[in-house]
């Protein structure tokens, strides 16, 4: 399940190389060429899925639990003091590769990034309405 002209599915694959920190049957993780932060990486299924809606639940699963693993191994190795995992889904999210992958993000003291948003203010009643529009 490849897409023809996805560099993600070049990178993944091994046909286009990559600094790759961990790689199995199902998923390569490289080390981003526009790092947030030293040892910023990138999770990349070897299926092309675009994004989350496209991504089968178990892989979801099996994406988390190896961020976990890089997350513990980066730890270790980088000394990082803090980690940032991220997901961008569509271009109004910030995605600008359309083949599903989770940033990894290790944080460091005064490493200059901030990865965040404005916090914005809701009342509890809005809060319930919006509650009801998403489970109700
Ligand atoms: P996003 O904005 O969430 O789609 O993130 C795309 C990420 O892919 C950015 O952080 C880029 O720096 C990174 N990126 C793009 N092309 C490459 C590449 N050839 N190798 C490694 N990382 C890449
Ligand atoms: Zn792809």
């Amino acid at each position: 399940m490849k897409e023809d002209n996805c560099i993600f599915c070049k990178i993944a694959s091994g046909e286009i190389p990559s600094k790759t920190l961990y790689e199995d049957e199902k998923f390569r993780v490289i080390l981003d060429l526009g790092p947030a932060t030293k040892g910023h990486a990138l999770i990349l299924p070897k299926d092309h899925y675009a994004n989350l809606y496209e991504l089968p639940e178990e892989t979801a699963g099996d994406v988390m639990k190896l961020a976990k693993k890089m997350a513990e191994q980066m730890k270790e190795r980088l000394g990082c003091q803090g980690l940032n995992l991220v997901q961008n889904n569509g271009d109004l999210a910030g995605q600008t590769v359309y083949h599903f992958h989770l940033h990894i993000i290790p944080r460091y003291p005064a490493d200059g990034q901030k990865i965040g948003w404005q916090p914005g203010q809701v009342t509890q009643e809005e809060l319930e309405e919006i509650k009801n529009e998403i489970t109700g």
